[in-house]
């Protein structure tokens, strides 16, 4: 069946502009070179899924007019992926039944660590974002599509991207291990990491990135978690014509 993907955000966990920063990105006038944290927004047969709830995730709602969701997943646990979780709040008080929250046993930890107060049933106070945390260890379906998490590594830790009928969606890795390569044929939309040109120790280059895709050969590419180092129109010029950099907003087609 037919959906739409919107990019919801696009930049790295400080977000571009960076506070403070005076380089020519964070001051440009193009509004492609400001990127919210990462996050997308899936949309099908009349379901609304989100990868990650980041600190902007609030915003990046109201820009996008979202007023359902019918859950989220998570590719993993640092701040700039799960902050916004919070903001769930309207969106689970419009809805008869808790969000749910998919993710791996470790980010599930995590993340109910970190917003105890959500998930402790003996909270009374004020009122809560009404969700539900389920784990996560291999393909879900999800209102008659099925998501598959790509196991990637973020420096040393393994997190996951998710593949979802002809996209995927790998935000922050630095090496795509060779097992999960074979989760990645026949891809239509491909989102992958690139940075910036310099060295990462936990993410990938738009070199590296480039390479993925040279071997992965998706009809369409997108680099997501962009920092201030790429300038969006000049790094689009010199990217093959298939490959771009993503922006928040940006809305796609393909089949799930
Ligand atoms: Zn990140
Ligand atoms: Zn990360």
């Amino acid at each position: 069946m037919k959906a739409v993907l919107t990019v919801m955000g696009s930049g790295t966990s400080m977000g571009v502009p960076t506070i403070g920063c005076d380089c020519a990105v964070c001051t440009s006038p193009d509004p492609h070179d400001r990127r919210t944290r990462p996050s997308v927004l899936l949309e099908y047969d009349g379901h609304i899924i989100l990868i990650d709830t980041t600190p902007d995730f609030r915003e990046q709602a109201l820009r996008e007019g979202v007023r359902r969701l019918d859950a989220v997943l998570y590719t993993h646990a640092h701040a700039d992926h799960i902050l916004g979780l919070d903001d769930l709040r309207p969106l689970s008080f419009r809805r008869e039944q808790r969000i749910p929250l998919y993710a791996s046993d470790t980010v599930a930890r995590v993340v109910r660590g970190m917003f105890r107060y959500i998930f402790d049933d003996e909270y009374r106070y004020g009122t809560m974002a009404q969700v539900e945390m389920h784990t996560v260890n291999g393909p879900l379906e999800l209102f008659g599509a099925r998501f598959e998490p790509v196991r990637v590594l973020h420096g040393d830790t393994e997190i996951f991207g998710y593949r979802f009928g002809s996209a995927a969606y790998l935000t922050d890795f630095s090496t795509i291990p060779e097992a999960s390569f074979a989760q990645l044929r026949n891809l239509d939309v491909l989102f992958l990491d690139a940075l910036r040109h310099k060295p990462h120790p936990t993410h990938s280059t738009v070199e590296n990135s480039v390479r993925i895709v040279e071997r992965l050969r998706p009809r369409r590419a997108f680099f997501t978690h962009i920092c201030h180092d790429l300038p969006h129109a000049a790094t689009n010029a010199s990217l093959p014509p298939h490959v771009r950099l993503a922006h928040d907003g940006l809305k796609l087609e393909f089949e799930i």
